[in-house]
């Protein structure tokens, strides 16, 4: 087996862009490997978050989390800043990072918008912790969607460099694994945008805690085109919020998207939409149930994530010290 690490952001409901992305591939993996999953609490005050809700956030993350099929027993499910090693090990690659690497991130200039001078330093070095999220662990194997490529290979340049400014072969290369299929779901109202919990409208993204008539409201009023829905793969070119529905559907329905194109070809968007819609509330529904179940009992998410917490510091603690001796601090 290997050891896996992934994380997800308390920064609102996670939605099916992160659930086809990430999460279900998360699920599956625990399955003969060593998995941690961590609630980036840090990376979520990048920008800002209402303490209150923050906190509510985690709980409720943990909790959909755990919905979803991940198991807090056998791995190890936590939040980020109870486990001090992100944040040392995170200072060490800042200074192992060059300023050059940070301007080439595009997540930074698509979060940052025209206005970058406006927005925290965290936002900016936020690939050099994630990083060390990965890192402090000495994971091999890291599950992310495709938005994550870019950070993945700076968390590969930043072992890279350490090892050769220390003299020392003490990081692995880390692997990505994206998925080849929905590694990129799309916003529904605007198909060159990515599906985001932070964009401001909720209209965009289907989140798992959506009630069904939400979800069917959502996919009825998605943006589609005045063309059918074509018979062949290359009839989707440029048609960027067809193709991402299709794929979605194909993902739902376990067929490729030639099976999809071959049942549904030719027709309308409403009938598509309303089997669409079927089929994502019959996956979302038992995951939101589960969810409000196990919100009943705050305190046994509270635990669970305490134990997580303990679990994660015992692998990270070493390997941290063992860095921070590399460089050169004093214990
Ligand atoms: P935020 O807007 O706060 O950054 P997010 O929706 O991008 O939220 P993250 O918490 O940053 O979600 O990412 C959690 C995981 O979900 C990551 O592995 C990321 O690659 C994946 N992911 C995020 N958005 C999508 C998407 N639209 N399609 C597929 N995977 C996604
Ligand atoms: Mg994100």
């Amino acid at each position: 087996g290997k050891r896996v690490f992934s994380g997800i952001q308390p920064t609102g409901i996670p939605h099916l862009g992160n659930y086809l992305g990430a999460i279900r591939h998360w699920v599956d993996m625990q399955q003969g490997n060593e998995c941690i999953f961590c609630l980036v609490d840090m990376h979520a005050i990048t920008v800002w978050q209402d303490p209150i809700q923050l906190r509510s956030q985690i709980i409720e993350q943990a909790a959909i989390l755990m919905a979803a099929g991940i198991d807090p027993q056998k791995h190890i499910l936590f939040n980020q800043s109870a486990v001090s090693a992100h944040a040392r090990m995170g200072w060490i690659f800042n200074c192992v990072a060059r300023i050059g690497w940070m301007n080439r991130m595009t997540q930074f200039k698509d979060k940052a918008g025209k206005n970058r001078e406006a927005h925290s330093a965290g936002l900016y070095v936020y690939p050099n912790l994630m990083a060390a999220d990965i890192l402090t662990y000495q994971a091999t194997c890291v599950p992310v969607g495709e938005d994550q490529r870019q950070h993945l290979e700076l968390t590969n340049d930043i072992a890279q460099k350490f090892n050769h400014d220390y003299q020392i072969d003490f990081f692995q290369e880390v692997q990505g694994l994206i998925p080849a299929t929905s590694a990129r779901v799309m916003n529904l109202r605007d198909g060159s945008k990515k599906m985001s919990k932070s964009d401001p409208s909720e209209q965009g993204r289907i989140e798992l805690l959506d009630e069904d008539d939400v979800i069917a409201n959502k996919i009825r009023r998605a943006k589609s085109d005045s063309e059918p829905l074509p018979s062949e793969v290359e009839g989707l070119e440029n048609r960027l919020e067809a193709s991402n529905l299709v794929s979605i559907y194909a993902v739902m329905a376990n067929q490729s998207v030639d099976q999809v194109l071959r049942q549904f070809g030719g027709q309308g968007f409403s009938g598509f939409k309303s089997e669409l819609a079927d089929a994502l509330i019959q996956h979302i529904r038992p995951i939101r149930e589960e969810t409000k179940r196990l919100l009943a009992d705050e305190a046994h998410i509270r635990e669970m994530l305490r134990m997580g917490a303990k679990k994660a510091s015992a692998i990270a603690e070493p390997i941290v010290s063992k860095v921070e001796e590399i460089v050169g601090f004093i214990k």
